[in-house]
């Protein structure tokens, strides 16, 4: 498929970072630095911040989508401390799913990740879903086959083309990338991004649905490197942890992804 059909997104992880008192403004910041036509620009604050950054954005720029960083895989009960889909109702358009992070943290397993991108689906949420190998994997050169049953598992218990209706956005992690300072090289995300979409279509997601899944790279994005990842025509943009915290870096990362979004434009 000609990438310029895919959307161009940038999507911010906070993680656990701001707080309801500062995260409005923070949002707003980021907002009026980055308008490009053409960029699909989501903010993922903690939880509690969402109304926040709700309240903030609605005033300044509603074209800035909110999406929370996780969800739980039920839809309610006895679940002490969790967030469902439908609570997010009001709140939030978009969700991270089976960040690595979450993966390590909460013990995520691929099958527990596939029951929550079912639950976001079902809830109207557009959902990110992570994958992404660990150092040792990629020494040991395993890293596609690590992320295609990543992604088996996730997708193996609802209709990948429902996911895919659903605005289903891949995004690639190497977790030794994430929040070290080390990269993947443009090129090997690239081999990724086709590895993933390769993995969706052996996992029933047919031949155009797969060509048109947005797959993002994540892990020590910056302003100084988004180029070498943007410069490759399967990667649609960027999933950025610690830089979006940071105005400038948001406002240098959109901006190079505005070029994209023109280009593909162009050759569209
Ligand atoms: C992330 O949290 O998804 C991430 C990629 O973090 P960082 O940009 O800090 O590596």
């Amino acid at each position: 498929m000609i990438p310029a059909m895919r959307d161009v997104i940038v999507a911010a992880n906070w993680k656990m970072n701001t707080t309801p008192a500062d995260a409005g403004e923070l949002a707003r910041t980021i907002a009026s630095r980055t308008r490009e036509p053409g960029v699909i620009r989501v903010i993922c604050p903690p939880f509690v911040c969402l109304a926040a950054v709700r309240d903030a954005l609605a005033e300044s720029d509603p074209d800035v989508a909110i999406g929370a960083q996780t969800v739980h895989h039920e839809l309610a009960g006895a679940y002490t401390g969790e967030i469902s889909a439908p609570m997010l109702a009001g709140l939030a358009t978009w969700v991270i799913v089976g960040h690595s992070e979450r993966r390590r943290d909460a013990g995520e397993t691929d099958e527990l990740i596939g029951r929550k991108l079912t639950r976001a689906v079902d809830a109207g949420l557009r959902p990110i879903l992570c994958v992404g190998e660990q150092l040792a994997e990629r020494d040991a050169g395993t890293q596609e086959a690590v992320v295609q049953r990543q992604l088996t598992g996730a997708l193996a218990a609802d209709d990948p083309e429902r996911l895919a209706a659903a605005g289903l956005v891949i995004a690639y992690e190497p977790v030794w990338a994430i929040g070290t300072g080390r990269n993947a090289s443009g090129q090997d995300a690239s081999a990724m991004a086709d590895a993933i979409r390769d993995a969706l279509e052996a996992a029933g997601l047919g031949a155009g649905a797969a060509a048109a899944t947005p797959v993002l790279y994540g892990g020590s994005v910056t302003s100084a490197n988004i180029g070498e990842f943007l410069a490759e025509p399967a990667i649609d943009g960027a999933l950025v942890g610690g830089a979006s915290l940071k105005p400038d870096e948001m406002a240098g990362i959109v901006s190079r992804a505005g070029l994209t979004a023109r280009a593909r434009r162009a050759a569209a």
